[in-house]
């Protein structure tokens, strides 16, 4: 076989390097050097930023709202009602032109970010509208009502009845009394009573109602000796905190007991289980009272309903809020708790006669004029995942609030102060009554 002249030494040259390569290769891999060091184990990853009791996000639950907003409708509802400060969320949430890009975890940049792509004009060709991921359904989903004087049927409202009550009334802080022989002024015995009259005015008009707690037990299993660890864990997080002292350990676990761990659960038993339309959550407002052995009374008295919203950037830091912001967002829950909420703050203001609370503090932000309904980030209106309104009527330690407690739950009209009037239970509940009744018949197809 002859082969180009040329070309001959050239080969010989490329099968000698080829060769010596091989065995260089052999050769190392034979023999490691000795001197070689055993492997660094990698740095632990840094722990996220999030809140009491809360679980690293899963970013995941993000892809069924792929393409389902527009950049518009994103930064309105985002700077509009979600963000305390419309500039605050800096790098955590970054608004590009096609897309939003969010921090997985705001302590780590080597953590990523998660995509969430925008629905363009182009995707608007597609004649079906986007699903939007949601286990409530709006107002506009609802079959028409076709029996008389049922319109709130096929609807599934869930009653939270605000704090626990009983014998955790104290531990809770929303309890004071006036001597022994009067009745203690217990939020969450109070707001139990609102519930089970609510309850049935709601029935009557053919929702079906759930109350998150039927008495006075905590709905869930764990007790501040339980969350002793958590506290001190949660006390000593940040590098270079001293060690606890032991009042703030145990103020700390309780906390944990009553608010955290406590509407955790009872998220649980709504998300998981309840998947309400609609969550009414029931409380009575305070202002600072002092000893409640003692207390102060004031002369203010006054209402206020919150919906979801003004989280700070201390809560947008917070890895599992963020995501938790981003879903309410997403389902669109502002629309319908603002629209809920101006029927009832309606209904209350006519009914009760109180006059709107005013926020001072940056802590909750007006976004319509309603001077009733505030926006403000509580763990209860963010994780229950569906339309949440938030009521804060009547001052507790206000003198004839306390009179009506006194007065407790008497049928018909009593006069006080005044005026006739039927017992503060009642008041209340009939109040939301006619704010909800009015809503779905309004809006209902
Ligand atoms: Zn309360």
């Amino acid at each position: 076989m002859l082969k180009h002249p040329r070309s001959y030494p050239l080969a010989i040259l490329r099968s000698i390097l080829v060769t010596l390569a091989a065995l260089l290769s052999t050769s190392l891999s034979q023999n490691p050097p000795a001197s070689t060091s055993p492997q660094k184990p990698a740095p632990p990853l840094k722990v996220g930023v999030l809140a009491r009791l809360g679980k690293k996000p899963d970013w995941e639950k993000l892809d069924v709202y792929q393409k389902t907003i527009t950049r518009l409708e994103f930064q309105q509802l985002l700077q509009h009602n979600y963000l305390q400060d419309p500039q605050a969320a800096g790098k955590l949430i970054q608004i590009l032109p096609d897309r939003v890009r969010v921090s997985k975890q705001s302590n780590l940049a080597e953590a990523g970010y998660y995509d969430l792509f925008f629905r363009t004009s182009d995707d608007e060709k597609i004649p079906a509208a986007p699903k939007i991921h949601r286990y409530w359904k709006p107002v506009t989903e609802l079959r028409p009502s076709l029996q008389a004087n049922r319109d709130l049927s096929d609807l599934h409202i869930v009653i939270d009845p605000g704090h626990i009550g009983g014998s955790f009334a104290q531990i809770e802080e929303r309890w004071y009394q006036i001597g022994t022989k009067t009745i203690p002024v217990t939020e969450g015995d109070m707001t139990l009573k609102v519930a089970k009259i609510l309850q049935q005015n709601l029935s009557n008009l053919g929702a079906r109602v759930t109350l998150t707690r039927q008495n006075t037990t905590p709905v869930t299993p764990a007790r501040t000796a339980d969350l002793l660890p958590y506290a001190k864990k949660w006390l000593t997080r940040l590098p270079g905190t001293r060690k606890p002292s032991a009042f703030k350990l145990q103020h700390t676990a309780e906390r944990l007991f009553y608010l955290s761990s406590e509407i955790r659960q009872r998220a649980a038993l709504i998300n998981e289980t309840l998947k309400p339309d609609l969550l009414v959550c029931l409380h009575f407002n305070a202002e600072a009272w002092g000893n409640p052995r003692k207390p102060d009374f004031v002369e203010k008295n006054h209402n206020h309903i919150l919906i979801n919203g003004c989280y700070s950037l201390a809560e947008i830091k917070e890895d599992d809020s963020r995501l938790e912001m981003l879903l309410r967002l997403l389902q669109r829950t502002y629309y319908a708790e603002l629209a809920i909420a101006n029927e009832v703050s309606d209904s209350m203001r006519r009914i009760t006669k109180l006059p709107p609370y005013t926020y001072t503090g940056n802590n909750a932000k007006s976004v319509n004029p309603n001077p009733y309904i505030w926006s403000r980030n509580l763990l209860a209106n963010r994780i229950y995942l569906c339309p949440v309104i938030f009521l804060e009527p009547y001052v507790m330690n206000n003198r004839q609030v306390h009179a009506r407690v006194q007065a407790g739950s008497y049928p018909g009209t009593r006069k006080m102060d005044r005026t006739y009037r039927v017992n503060l239970y009642q008041e209340y509940a009939h109040s939301v009554t006619a704010g909800l009744l009015a809503y779905f018949k309004k809006h209902r197809k």
